[in-house]
């Protein structure tokens, strides 16, 4: 296997580990680092300077200053707008070792880093670069003898925590929409893949950034990532992670000055296969879009429902395809599936595959770690799976397909709505009254016809239930760092 020969040497050096507060990296106030990690090997490979809630309070502090004295709220849009894309164009510069980087600390294959995230990064901020100076209130018809308009201001500091699984798009995904509003941000990155965002806020600031408009804090979530949710001087709170962490986000920001949040968080995202899909490309697309990304995905498609009468066809192509699946090291050509993030979650995902054969579902392939070293998991499909088993209920976050089986369509609307999660789903058919009857039926922030993990910067992307709250991307995102004031004025004062 190839976990078995060296690993490859990763292209690109690692040259930022500190702090990005007001324009400068610093190190830890406290003078503390943490290491991260290489997930192939469990080898460090950096040590990083660990935040805490000074480090926050000096971040927090160079954002308010850089949002109430200026210069961002106070340039023009269209300059905001160009520094943006001056931005897109340094990540295009600088793709390859991006790219490099991205894949060495989080373990995605580096195609899918280069070929793929590389490209949506740039994409992203040319999408935002474009709304900075398109964003403008409405002038509103009111009863009465008053001219009536609305503003549309930046909402001010945000605060902003992301998770680990995809660090760059993660990244565009917040600081996009909050930047091209004229927001100053606090960004405090996943504890697993700190690397990336340094170096993208280094280019920022060569892209003309003004100091302290984007500040980087890398540290753990209690001790970083609280204190920025519970800071006073925070207007805005944008989380992507657990669900768990997400409730205590929403309890801090209300405990703290009751800061708007918006949440994106878990997923059970259920793929449904009907009688009449075109089987070879659902087989395909539901393998894709449960172990893309080592299956660590929020909306990965992880129940797969299959209609009575295709199944047998449909777990047998299903079958061979994970068996076909390449697993090793994500910087050889080729690889479709590096190592899970870390040994927490790595350990995670061999317990519910153990859950899943305790509980008499039918392990049809893979079911073990993959080669002897790091953290690789087999792709692994179950079958007979039932919806009261444990890994048809939780986000197991790994590549474990359960395979489940139905009858008609009411009961798998049914089913496919029985979870606390409502992120995204998947529908197979070449029906359009069926797939017109099951997007509207099923409960979720995102509903794939014949296709799935399909994103674009204008695609809205987030979560019914408690899969989050607010929505990202898209013109939708821009309302969650905006505060609308009305003004209200007499047409004509008598007065005068
Ligand atoms: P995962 O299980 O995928 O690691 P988490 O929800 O634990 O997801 O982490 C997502 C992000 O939330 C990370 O940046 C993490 O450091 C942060 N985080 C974890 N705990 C807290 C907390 N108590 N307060 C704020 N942020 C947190």
């Amino acid at each position: 296997a190839a976990v078995a020969e060296e690993p490859i040497t990763p292209p690109v050096q690692i040259s930022y580990t500190q702090h990005v507060i007001n324009g400068k990296f610093v190190d830890a106030a406290s003078g503390k680092t943490f290491p991260t990690y290489d997930p192939r090997t469990g080898e460090v490979i950096a040590h990083v300077a660990e935040g805490d809630a000074e480090d926050i309070n000096r971040a927090v502090a160079a954002a308010r200053k850089a949002f109430d004295e200026g210069p961002w709220p106070k340039m023009t849009a269209y300059e905001r707008s160009r520094i943006m894309l001056r931005f897109a164009d340094l990540v295009e510069k600088h793709s390859e070792e991006l790219a490099a980087l991205e894949t060495w600390n989080n373990g995605k294959p580096f195609e899918q880093s280069f070929k793929s995230e590389l490209p949506m990064l740039v994409r992203l901020f040319h999408y935002y670069a474009g709304w900075a100076d398109k964003i403008h209130g409405l002038t509103v018809p009111a009863d009465g003898n008053y001219h009536v308009q609305t503003l549309h201001e930046p909402i001010g500091v945000a605060g902003q925590i992301i998770p680990w699984n995809f660090p760059l798009l993660m990244f565009a995904w917040k600081v996009g929409p909050a930047l091209a509003c004229g927001n100053t941000i606090v960004l405090k990155t996943a504890e697993q893949t700190p690397l990336t965002a340094l170096y993208v806020a280094k280019l920022f600031h060569e892209a003309g950034l003004p100091p302290g408009v984007l500040n980087v804090v890398s540290g753990y979530g209690p001790t970083a990532g609280a204190p920025l949710v519970s800071h006073m001087d925070v207007d805005k709170i944008a989380f992507t992670g657990s669900t768990d962490i997400g409730k205590i986000v929403l309890e801090l920001a209300a405990k703290s000055n009751l800061k708007p949040v918006t949440l994106e968080l878990g997923g059970k995202s259920p793929f449904i296969v009907c009688e009449d899909a075109d089987i070879d490309r659902a087989v395909e697309e539901a393998h894709f879009a449960l172990f893309f990304n080592q299956g660590q995905c929020c909306c990965a498609g992880s129940r797969t429902f299959v209609h009575e009468r295709v199944y047998d066809e449909f777990l047998e192509k299903a079958k061979a395809r994970a068996m076909r699946r390449t697993v090793g090291d994500p910087f050889k050509n080729g690889i479709e599936q590096g190592p899970q993030i870390d040994s927490e979650q790595f350990e995670k995902v061999l317990r519910y595959i153990r859950s899943g054969i305790e509980s008499k579902a039918t392990l049809e392939c893979g079911g073990d770690r993959f080669g002897t070293r790091g953290y690789f998991v087999q792709p692994t499909v179950f079958s007979n799976v039932k919806d009261d088993m444990l890994i048809a209920q939780d986000e197991i976050f790994g590549p474990v397909q359960s395979i489940l089986k139905f009858k008609d369509l009411d009961e798998v609307i049914q089913r496919a709505n029985t979870t606390r999660y409502g992120l995204a789903a998947g529908v197979f058919t070449r029906s359009v009254q069926t797939a017109n009857t099951l997007t509207r039926a099923l409960r979720a922030g995102t509903v794939w016809v014949n296709c799935f993990d399909v994103f674009d910067a204008a695609i809205p992307f987030g979560g019914y239930k408690m899969s989050g709250i607010g929505r990202e991307k898209g013109i939708y995102s821009l309302h969650n760092y905006l505060q609308v004031k009305a003004v209200v004025t007499p047409v004509k004062n008598p007065a005068w």
